[in-house]
């Protein structure tokens, strides 16, 4: 064995441990690097293919959905977290793509999920940043913005909220709108729109805003026009990934508007807490007990300390029982 340098014997052990650690931080980083490599490849194609899908709908939309269905059914497929996430993005292509196919997806991204663990995922997933980088300058309907939109918050994994990729993808909606019409306004509120906005494009093409559509719905007396456009009075459409974030959002704006009711002093029954459950499933057609049992769920999560903790109770006691209509 060589003898130690002049050098290397002066040198304290904790140096010689972190050049050691250096070594290791850079095998374990060129790994990392490696594998996001890995991803970048296996995304890409899928990625290519969707954004021709969405913008010029060939491949058809339903094929490609076929072809990205079956690889998120199995979740020890290293490209299923891709071909998932995308599956969750396609109620925004144009055209028809079967819907049982897209409720599956829901599943599957539950299961890959559980395999693969929320960070792999997250490492593995189609961002929105991704997809809206190979969107520029192309030219995508406000309504399939709007409908990725919906959909980014079902398919990230982070509990604080996709709100960087929610960000942008809401500019990206508000821009579209603007750029439509930029006369345009809000039939609910009146006001003209703005790039700030966040807004919802219904099926038939028309526009509100998110809160203007919480209004709307807690409004009395439109009970006949629910689940339909206020303006053309056709049937609003959503698929199940936007219906799963409008029930979310829906349940959340409720569990909110039920605390500061009570924080006022109001009582509340059961069966006013029915009434605009109801009318959330009449206006985006969710089931009632799916939304029935949501705001519970948001409940937890408006924060403890806006209302006593005996109040916040008893808020969650009205959702412990079923309610029977
Ligand atoms: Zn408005
Ligand atoms: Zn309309």
């Amino acid at each position: 064995m060589p003898p130690k340098s002049k050098a290397a014997a002066k040198r304290p052990a904790s140096q010689a441990l972190r050049k050691k650690g250096n070594v290791k931080n850079a095998a374990v980083s060129a790994k990392k690097l490696r594998e996001l490599e890995q991803v970048r490849k296996v995304k890409e194609p899928f990625l290519d293919m969707f954004v021709e899908a969405l913008t010029k709908g060939d491949p058809d939309p339903s094929e490609l959905a076929w072809h990205l269905s079956w690889r998120c059914s199995n979740p020890r497929r290293y490209d299923a977290p891709a071909a998932c996430s995308l599956m969750l993005f396609s109620e925004a292509l144009p055209g028809h793509v079967n819907l049982c196919d897209v409720l599956e997806a829901i599943d599957y991204h539950q299961a890959i999920r559980k395999h693969i663990g929320d960070e792999r995922w997250e490492e593995r997933r189609v961002r929105a940043d991704e997809l809206l980088q190979k969107l520029q300058g192309a030219k995508v309907s406000p309504r399939s913005f709007s409908l990725l939109h919906r959909a980014v918050s079902v398919a990230c994994a982070k509990k604080d909220g996709p709100s960087e990729e929610l960000k942008a993808l809401s500019s990206a909606t508000s821009k579209a709108v603007c750029d439509k019409d930029p006369e345009g306004a809000c039939p609910i509120c009146l006001a003209g729109w703005r790039a700030d906005d966040s807004v919802l494009v219904l099926s038939c093409n028309h526009v509100l805003h998110v809160d203007c559509f919480w209004k709307m719905i807690t409004a009395a007396g439109s009970d006949a026009l629910r689940g339909r456009c206020r303006v053309c009075r056709a049937p609003v459409h959503w698929g199940p990934v936007a219906r799963s974030n409008l029930r979310c959002i829906l349940a959340s704006a409720l569990a909110a508007a039920l605390v500061r009711q009570q924080q006022a002093g109001g009582g509340l029954s059961q069966s006013d807490v029915a009434e605009y459950c109801s009318r959330v499933s009449e206006e985006i057609g969710e089931s009632f007990h799916d939304i029935w049992t949501e705001v519970p769920y948001q409940l937890l999560k408006v924060r403890q300390k806006a209302l006593p903790n005996s109040e916040m109770a008893n808020l969650q006691r009205l959702f412990s029982t079923p309610f029977l209509r």
